[in-house]
């Protein structure tokens, strides 16, 4: 049985939630369904925190939610989800199913046809010889729909008819002590998914919360198990971690966890060496400089963080290969695709990303030549931007190139080319 927090037993108010997700779930209600906001949304309100996004679930099946809303799309084939669209706002809306959902960016790739019926309930969910859930297509109760969930602190809900919030898994006790623990046997729920493995690391750093000990042991366990997600998920999952505002500490529960190794064998293997007598401790640098810029609202890119994390190790393999007699830019190729290689396996980098990362780091040799030859070209250059901010991570992580820095700051944003101090520039490159 589910325990019931009425509203004056909690902080919810609905002017912290988005006037769209209200609209929607009053809509919803008016029309006879069960409305809840789910998920992030109603654990973020709980802790005081501002949601990403609201996410609504309801009894209602995907058809039914369409002639509710005419500005309603759905989306995804496997299971399909409501878009309701708003100006500057998508509300999603759920029907409350039974099992976990398998690869959620899936939904979003598949719009459905204009007029596409809405499928028949498939069979139960199928699950490989390893126990990973394969399909997720089946209707559920709203109960069912909460403990399919991954952690406890997400499996809360806020039931727009009341004003209540009705906690399945003992949630608000885990968001009060502030911990993160699966629903079910931790061994199995990783099991099902490996993904929500790095999830609880994820919601462990943002939140600031510790991992309950069965779960951390489940993670310390099935680590290795990781690499059966599929790459392009990891992908995915690997931007969360490090732009999520946290991704330093991230990066110390993934490096205790031993998912890190598993994510990144050989860079790991190098971080662990030492490169001339000195330990590798710039990533951990830059990801705190990374965490200043997201927190402070300066969006980070994907190639920005690719190229500030991997950096280093980077340059070094295209150091060897200088040494073996190879030209700078040639070797900057030659290691990225090495990089590539070693990750692609296990992490998708899509191309253009990669394309993008060897440009920042490609662009660097230029930059440390000032003003060197025609430099309104490198103002023009596509990534100078990222490859600026680059600069700027690096200088003031190891306190090097700072009067270069300065000048090309200087020159981007005056656009007249300032006078090069004598001692810098065209030497330094
Ligand atoms: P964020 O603030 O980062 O968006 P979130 O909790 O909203 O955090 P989402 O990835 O947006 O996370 O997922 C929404 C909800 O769906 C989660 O709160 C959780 O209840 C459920 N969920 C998402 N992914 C999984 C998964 N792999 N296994 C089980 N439940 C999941
Ligand atoms: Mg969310």
């Amino acid at each position: 049985e589910p325990v019931i927090i009425p509203r004056q037993d909690h902080p919810i108010s609905r002017s912290q939630v988005s006037p769209n997700a209200l609209r929607v779930l009053y809509r919803l209600k008016d029309n006879g369904h069960i409305a809840y906001l789910v998920g992030g949304c109603v654990r973020d309100l709980l802790l005081g925190r501002e949601p990403k996004d609201f996410d609504v679930a309801t009894d209602a099946t995907p058809n039914q939610v369409k002639r509710l809303f005419r500005n309603c799309r759905l989306v995804g084939r496997r299971f399909r989800l409501a878009h309701i669209h708003y100006q500057d706002e998508i509300i999603e809306v759920a029907t409350f199913r039974a099992m976990a959902p398998e690869e959620p960016g899936e939904a979003e790739a598949e719009p459905l046809a204009e007029g596409e019926v809405e499928r028949s309930r498939k069979p139960r969910h199928v699950v490989s010889d390893e126990g990973m859930v394969l399909r997720d297509n089946v209707f559920g109760t709203p109960e069912e729909d909460a403990l399919r969930r991954d952690f406890t602190v997400n499996a809360l809900a806020y039931n727009i008819a009341d004003f209540s919030i009705i906690d399945y898994a003992n949630g608000m006790e885990d968001l009060r002590r502030g911990v993160i623990r699966t629903i079910g046997d931790p061994v199995v729920r990783f099991t099902e998914d490996p993904v929500r493995m790095i999830r609880a690391v994820r919601f462990a750093a943002i939140l600031g919360f510790t991992v309950e000990e069965a779960t951390r042991r489940a993670v310390l366990e099935l680590a290795p198990t990781i690499t059966r997600a599929t790459a392009p998920r990891l992908y995915e999952e690997m931007l969360k971690l490090f732009l999520s505002g946290a991704g330093e500490r991230v990066y110390q529960i993934l490096r205790q966890a031993g998912l890190f190794a598993h994510l990144f064998p050989r860079f790991n293997g190098w971080l662990d060496r030492e490169s001339d007598g000195f330990p590798h401790l710039r990533i951990s640098k830059a990801l705190e400089w990374i965490d200043g810029q997201v927190g402070g609202g300066e969006p980070v890119s994907p190639p920005l963080l690719l190229a500030l994390m991997f950096g280093e190790y980077v340059e070094e393999l295209a150091g060897e290969l200088v040494s073996a007699g190879m030209p700078v830019p040639d070797a900057v190729s030659g290691a990225m695709a090495g990089f590539l290689g070693e990750q692609a396996p296990i992490i998708a980098i899509p191309h253009r990303i990669a394309l993008a990362v060897r440009e920042i780091l490609l662009l660097q040799l230029r930059l440390a030549k000032i003003p060197g030859k025609r430099p309104q070209g490198v103002l023009a250059r596509s990534s100078f931007a990222e490859a600026l901010a680059y600069l700027r991570c690096r200088c003031a992580v190891t306190g090097e190139g700072e009067k270069v820095l300065a000048w090309w700051e200087r020159y981007s944003r005056d656009n007249t080319m300032p006078p090069v101090e004598p001692g810098t520039g065209e030497s330094e490159g």
